[in-house]
């Protein structure tokens, strides 16, 4: 008896949640039995996780129930965490049970990166969901309330300590310092008594984007209360906060945050997957080279931009593009037919500063800041909505703020 092709997708993040999409658009019902597996029963918008965890939206406002936006009359919803892949017996193993599969898809996205530096995984809070972003909102919001009535009034407790300016870093103080007057004024405490400090260890924040931009947004998020250390790498992170550079400076803090890395999901360790700096360097065509019937897509991906010499960094863009390409060259290897060569069409990037600063660098090299930086960014967060749910969501989830 003809069994249906079993296409697996492994996490319902920008890469999973299109993949299905796409292939619903592209295969029948007849064609193949599409599955969908996710720890939740939500798909989150990982480039609002700041927010979260700055306390500037509401989680709820980031998240999107799966069975709202995706047809399940074509693909399988199983909410479950995937544990490791067999790949010699082609299942997956999950937390309660288990699934065949002829076709993989491995989008499970990033997980923080310590580099092991000591105390730090123990020790610092790390954006990588929705819980993990508000136990960080939840956490500083109690600083400031116990502040006023305890009896020792420590200020290091209020200190905000953010590790790594990278996107994230940058992306997570523009959020602290809209966020930190609100609380003071809630809180009954002077704003001059809470500091927002930046760590980064090279010499300059955002490393490889415009030295133009890169100013912009230092000054904006100066005027505004930021300080940074830079040239100043951490080395420890202990209980009161970070140990920095040679002469082991101690930064006290009552909330430390590590946004100094990430790396592919650890699942793809565990089911023997050959890694390159935790990630797979995929073929051409994003399979796994040792696996001609596993895509590997997103933050699990290594993929080489060969004219620069480097792997481009993990975005939802690309992300999102190579879900394009993985449910074309599914439907190929169905067929037999030849696999289309991946290639990004890099449409630049956009950094918010907050809710009214950003800056941003689009298409060939034009450079945005200030309010039209913020109006791209809004764009840009309401489109990856319209993808996921159409208009409805954009409706229900959008971001329309006002100048
Ligand atoms: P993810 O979006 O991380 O999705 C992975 C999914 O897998 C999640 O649903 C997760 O719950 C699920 N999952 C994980 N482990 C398991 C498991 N074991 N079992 C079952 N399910 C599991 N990129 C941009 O292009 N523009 C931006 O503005 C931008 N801003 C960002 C802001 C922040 C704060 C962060 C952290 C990242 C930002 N990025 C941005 C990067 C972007 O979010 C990632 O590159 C993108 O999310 C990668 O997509 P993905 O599908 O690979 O993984
Ligand atoms: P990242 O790797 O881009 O930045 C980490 C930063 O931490 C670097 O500047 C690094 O020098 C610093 N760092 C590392 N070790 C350190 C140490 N010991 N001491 C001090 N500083 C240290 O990581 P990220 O910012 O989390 O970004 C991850 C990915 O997500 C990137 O590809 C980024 O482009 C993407 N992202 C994009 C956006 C956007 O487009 N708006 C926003 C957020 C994230």
């Amino acid at each position: 008896m003809y069994s249906k092709p079993k296409i697996v997708i492994l996490g319902a993040g920008y890469a999973g949640i299109m993949t299905a999409k796409r292939l619903t658009e592209k295969l029948s019902i007849p064609e193949a039995e599409i599955t969908l597996v996710n720890k939740h029963n939500y798909h989150y918008e990982t480039t609002w996780l700041h927010e979260v965890a700055a306390g500037t939206i509401n989680p709820n406002q980031a998240r999107v129930l799966l069975r709202d936006v995706v047809n399940t009359n074509r693909v399988n919803l199983v909410y479950d965490t995937v544990e490791k892949v067999d790949k010699d017996n082609k299942k997956v193993l999950l937390e309660n049970g288990e699934l065949d599969y002829d076709i993989l898809v491995f989008s499970l996205g990033f997980e923080s990166n310590t580099f092991g530096i000591k105390g730090m995984e123990e020790n610092a809070f790390a954006i990588s969901d929705i819980d993990s972003s508000r136990a960080i909102s939840q956490h500083i919001e109690y600083q400031f309330a116990k502040f006023n009535t305890s009896e020792e009034q420590d200020e290091s407790s209020l200190a905000i300590l953010v590790g790594g300016g990278g996107f994230t870093g940058i992306e997570l103080l523009g959020e602290l310092v809209e966020k930190v007057p609100q609380l003071c004024k809630k809180y009954d405490i002077d704003r001059s008594k809470v500091r927002i400090i930046n760590v980064e260890a090279s010499p300059s924040l955002l490393a490889g984007f415009d030295p133009e931009l890169v100013e912009y947004a230092k000054e904006s998020l100066e005027t505004r209360g930021v300080e940074f250390y830079l040239n100043a790498k951490i080395t420890e992170c202990t209980t009161n906060g970070f140990v920095v550079g040679d002469d082991n400076e101690e930064i006290k803090a009552g909330t430390v945050i590590w946004t100094g890395g990430v790396t592919g999901n650890s699942v793809l360790g565990k089911s023997g997957f050959e890694l390159n700096r935790g990630k797979v360097s995929v073929t051409e065509d994003l399979r796994d080279p040792n696996s001609d019937h596993i895509f590997v897509l997103g933050d699990c991906a290594w993929v080489m931009n060969k004219e620069a010499g480097r792997p481009y960094p993990p975005t939802a863009q690309i992300a999102i593009q190579q879900a394009d390409y993985a449910a074309e060259n599914i439907k190929a290897l169905l067929y037999g037919e030849p696999l289309s060569e991946f290639v990004f069409d890099n449409k630049g990037t956009v950094a918010s500063l907050g809710n009214k600063d950003a800056v941003g660098s689009i298409f060939d090299d034009k450079k945005l800041y200030g309010k039209a930086a913020t109006i791209m960014k809004q764009v840009i967060d309401n489109r990856s909505l319209f993808m996921i749910g159409g208009t409805k969501l954009i409706l229900k989830k959008g971001k329309f703020r006002l100048f």
